[in-house]
């Protein structure tokens, strides 16, 4: 840094230099990842970007609409039908010019490579279904990155840190919220309901928890011993209420039944990407014959109507597409059925087409399976913000 640039850093950031353990080097270049920007990801992004974090990370798959502007800061009217995240990125590095926010316009499970969440110190989830943390829930899991999840409704919110050994997301799923979860699927696991579990809510409670959430996730990677040690533990549930006013802590226990906490270990990079490399590639990497390349999810590789015969390939994750896909354009008939792979190995006709072209997004972590052996391969090196 050049003097003068260092003169106008010390300048802009003085009154947090007043503030005791404050690191104002440490902030900057914490590497974040806000997944959602709506009515909380706004307030969480706003902050991120006064308080000088530069290494920000924004996904969203939505776009704006009118309805969002009551609770957004960063949207305007003249931004209906824009991407959420390229527009909150956008006016994150408006507010201050240090912040290099990067926008990710897609599916958080299944537009970013898990390799993205394993180069972030933490992830903020200011989501607004099940679904979505769940999944997000399973990225940070995989790739060891503690998470923050933040959710609100008209009068209350909650904060809760997910890490390490302590309760995920998922140890805390009720019945009631698995059965919630299943109702917007159909039966061969295509959304039926695009739109996300609308809750009545005010830009106070969002901005409320906003705040906690940025102030715990600048707390959980700082290094003064007085900030780690009033800081939430893995598992802490922080209950918040404004009408009431009311705050408290609770612990989530772990359910032992639990299957998300999964983690990728002794992950290889591999150097090169997806549009280039094969899952034979992969397969020839880790023993060859009878290795396979499991996906991580179900992938739709075609419709085939049981009335006329005509199919039609697909290859995109079957949670992606849409319960329509059922109707036949040839016979008009709604009995296509889907054909799906949740694994590839040597024999498939897929195990020749690109990684990219079966639905894997840059910088993914896939397992290699053979004889019950499994090794963990990242496709490419994170390439979001030049490899923060
Ligand atoms: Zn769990
Ligand atoms: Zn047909």
């Amino acid at each position: 840094m050049t003097s003068a640039a260092s003169n106008s850093f010390d300048n802009r950031y003085s009154r947090h230099s007043q503030i005791r353990g404050w690191n104002q080097n440490r902030v900057a270049s914490t590497r974040i990842l806000v997944a959602g920007a709506g009515a909380i990801g706004n307030e969480v992004i706003k902050l991120l970007a006064l308080i000088g974090v530069q290494r920000l990370t924004i996904v969203d798959f939505d776009v704006i609409e009118t309805s969002n502007l009551t609770r957004s800061i960063l949207f305007r009217d003249s931004d209906a039908g824009l991407p959420k995240a390229r527009v909150a990125a956008a006016r994150a590095r408006e507010i201050n010019p240090d912040c290099r926010a990067v926008a990710i316009d897609g599916d958080l499970e299944f537009d970013v490579g898990l390799g993205v969440y394993r180069n972030q110190d933490i992830v903020i989830g200011c989501l607004d279904s099940i679904n979505a943390r769940l999944a997000l829930n399973r990225c940070c899991l995989m790739t060891g990155v503690p998470w923050l999840n933040g959710g609100i409704e008209s009068e209350f919110g909650e904060v809760t840190l997910i890490a390490g050994a302590g309760a995920c997301f998922e140890c805390s799923m009720t019945e009631q919220m698995w059965e919630r979860r299943n109702l917007r699927y159909s039966c061969t696991g295509q959304i039926k309901d695009f739109s996300a579990d609308a809750a009545p809510t005010v830009a106070t409670i969002a901005s409320v928890v906003a705040g906690i959430l940025v102030n715990e996730a600048l707390a959980q990677v700082a290094t003064d011993p007085e900030i780690a040690e009033s800081r939430l533990s893995p598992g802490d549930k922080l209950f918040i209420s404004i009408r009431p006013y009311h705050l408290h802590v609770a612990r989530v226990d772990i359910n032992p039944e639990c299957t998300a906490h999964a983690t990728c270990i002794n992950i290889e990079l591999i150097d090169g990407s997806v549009n280039e490399i094969t899952p034979a590639d992969l397969i020839r990497l880790h023993g060859g014959e009878g290795a396979s390349v499991e996906l991580g999810f179900d992938l739709l590789v075609s419709m085939v109507c049981v009335n006329c015969g005509e199919s039609e390939e697909i290859l995109v994750p079957i949670e992606k597409t849409h319960a329509t896909l059922t109707l036949c354009t040839a016979c008009s008939s709604n009995t296509r059925r889907a054909e799906t792979v949740a694994w590839i190995d040597e024999r498939s006709d897929l195990s020749s087409r690109t990684l990219s072209a079966l639905g894997i997004p840059a910088a993914h972590i896939l397992a290699v399976a053979h004889d019950g052996f499994r090794r963990w391969y990242q496709i490419g090196g994170n390439t979001v913000g030049n490899n923060w």
